[in-house]
C-alpha cells in the first residue's frame, strides 16, 4: 500500500527543513508518494494566492497533508495562511504533544503533556472592524458547535490514548461569555460521557505559573485558539524549543500535520534549521496513516524513525538550537545512518 501525502514545503526555513524530513522517510521506507503544492510566500512569488484553491483541492482529495511554515506579512492585507487551512477544511483540533527528548538537558524531567487547542474561532476568527478614527475592535467569537466539537474531541482523544486527565485553561471570570461557553461545553462532555477522565479548570494565569513551576503535573491541556496557541510555544520551551515540538490538525475533510514552529526568517536559508519538529509531525502523520488505513508499515516505519533520532540525540548529533554540532542537512544524515531493522 502507498499512501498519497499532499506536501506543502512552505518559506523560510520551510523547503530545508521539509527536505531533511522527506530524505528521513524516504531512507526509513515510509510508504508514501508526495503530490507537491504551493502556499504561502512560495504561492505568491508564482502569481497566486496565497493559498491556492488546488491546494486544498488536493489536500481533500488526499486527506491527508504534511506542511511546513508559512510566513504571513504583519499587518498587511493577507489572511494568515494557516488560519485560512483551518478554517476553509475545518481543521478543528490542533494536537502538540510537549515530551522532553533523551539527550536534550531541559530544566524539567518528566514532562509529557498533550496540548489539544481548539483551531477556527475565538479572536482568529479574523473579524475586525474599525468602529471609529481612534478605535479599532477584534472580536472574539465562540459558538456552541465549535465548543462542543473541541470538547467531545478531547475527551475521545484522551480516553483513547489512556490519558488521566483534562485541564482547561480559560478567563471565564473575564470574558463570561466566551470563555464561560467553552467552559460549560467542557464540564457538559465531562459530565456527560467520560467520567473516566479527571476534570480540572485553571484560569490561564495561574494555569502558565503552575506551568513553568511544574510542567510534569499536567496531563492534557484543553485551551481555545489564542491561548493554545500561546501555550504551545511556552511548552515547547520546556523541553527545548520550537525545534522539538510537532503538531497535527484533525477535521473531518482531512488532516495537516505541521510543526509548531513557524518560517524563522532570521535562520533561513543558513542551513542550520532544525528539522526535528517536521520530522516528529511526520511521525504523527506514520501513526495517524496506520490507524485510519489499517497499516501496521507506517507504524514500524514510525518507529524506526523514532529510534533513530532519539539514538542521534543521546549522542549528542543535534542541531545548534540544542546545542549540539550539526546543520539541517547533517543532521538529517546523522538519523539516517541510525535507522536499523
Ligand atoms: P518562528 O517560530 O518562525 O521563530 C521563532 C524563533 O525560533 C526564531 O528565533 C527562530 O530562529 C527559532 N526557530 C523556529 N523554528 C526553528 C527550527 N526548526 N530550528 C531552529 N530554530 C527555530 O516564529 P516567528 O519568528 O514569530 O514567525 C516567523 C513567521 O512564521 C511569521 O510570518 C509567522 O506568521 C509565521 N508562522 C507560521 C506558522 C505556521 O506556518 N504554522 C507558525 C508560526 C509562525
Amino acid at each position: 500500500m502507498t499512501h498519497s501525502i499532499v506536501v506543502i514545503p512552505g518559506d523560510g526555513i520551510g523547503p530545508e527543513v521539509t527536505l531533511a524530513t522527506k530524505r528521513i522517510l524516504a531512507a526509513a521506507g515510509a510508504p508514501v508518494e508526495w503530490i507537491e503544492c504551493q502556499a504561502g510566500l512560495a504561492a505568491l512569488a508564482q502569481g497566486r494566492d496565497v493559498l491556492p484553491q488546488e491546494t486544498i483541492d488536493e489536500i481533500e482529495r488526499y486527506g491527508v497533508a504534511l506542511k511546513g511554515p508559512c510566513t504571513t506579512p504583519v499587518g498587511e492585507g493577507f489572511i494568515s495562511v494557516n488560519v485560512q487551512l483551518r478554517r476553509r477544511l475545518t481543521l478543528y483540533a490542533a494536537v502538540r504533544p510537549v515530551r522532553n527528548l533523551a539527550g536534550v538537558p531541559t530544566r524539567f524531567d518528566n514532562v509529557d503533556l498533550i496540548i489539544v487547542r481548539e483551531n477556527t474561532e475565538g479572536l482568529y476568527s479574523g473579524v475586525e472592524n474599525q468602529v471609529t478614527d481612534d478605535v479599532v475592535m477584534s472580536m472574539k467569537v465562540a459558538t456552541q458547535t465549535a465548543c462542543m466539537r473541541i470538547a467531545h474531541w478531547a475527551f475521545r482523544f484522551a480516553t483513547r490514548r489512556r490519558r488521566k486527565r483534562i485541564t482547561v485553561f480559560h478567563k471565564a471570570n473575564i470574558m463570561k461569555m466566551t470563555d464561560g461557553l467553552f467552559l460549560r461545553s467542557a464540564r457538559r462532555v465531562h459530565a456527560h460521557d467520560y467520567p473516566n477522565i479527571d476534570y480540572q479548570e485553571l484560569i490561564i494565569d495561574a494555569g502558565c505559573m503552575k506551568l513553568v513551576q511544574d510542567p510534569s503535573q499536567f496531563d492534557v491541556l484543553l485551551l481555545e485558539n489564542l491561548y493554545g496557541d500561546v501555550v504551545s510555544d511556552l511548552c515547547a520551551g520546556l523541553v527545548g524549543g520550537l525545534g522539538v515540538v510537532p503538531g497535527a490538525n484533525y477535521g473531518e475533510r482531512g488532516a495537516v500535520f505541521e510543526a509548531v514552529h513557524g518560517s524563522a526568517p532570521d535562520i533561513a536559508g543558513k542551513g542550520v534549521a532544525n528539522p526535528l519538529a517536521l520530522l516528529m509531525s511526520a511521525v504523527m502523520m506514520l501513526n495517524h496513516l496506520a490507524d485510519e488505513r489499517d497499516d501496521p508499515v507506517c507504524n514500524q516505519v514510525a518507529e524506526r524513525i523514532k529510534g533513530a533520532y532519539n539514538q542521534a540525540l543521546e549522542e549528542g548529533r543535534s542541531t545548534r538550537d540544542l546545542g549540539g554540532p550539526l546543520g539541517t542537512e547533517e543532521f538529517a544524515t546523522a538519523v539516517i545512518e541510525r535507522l536499523r531493522g
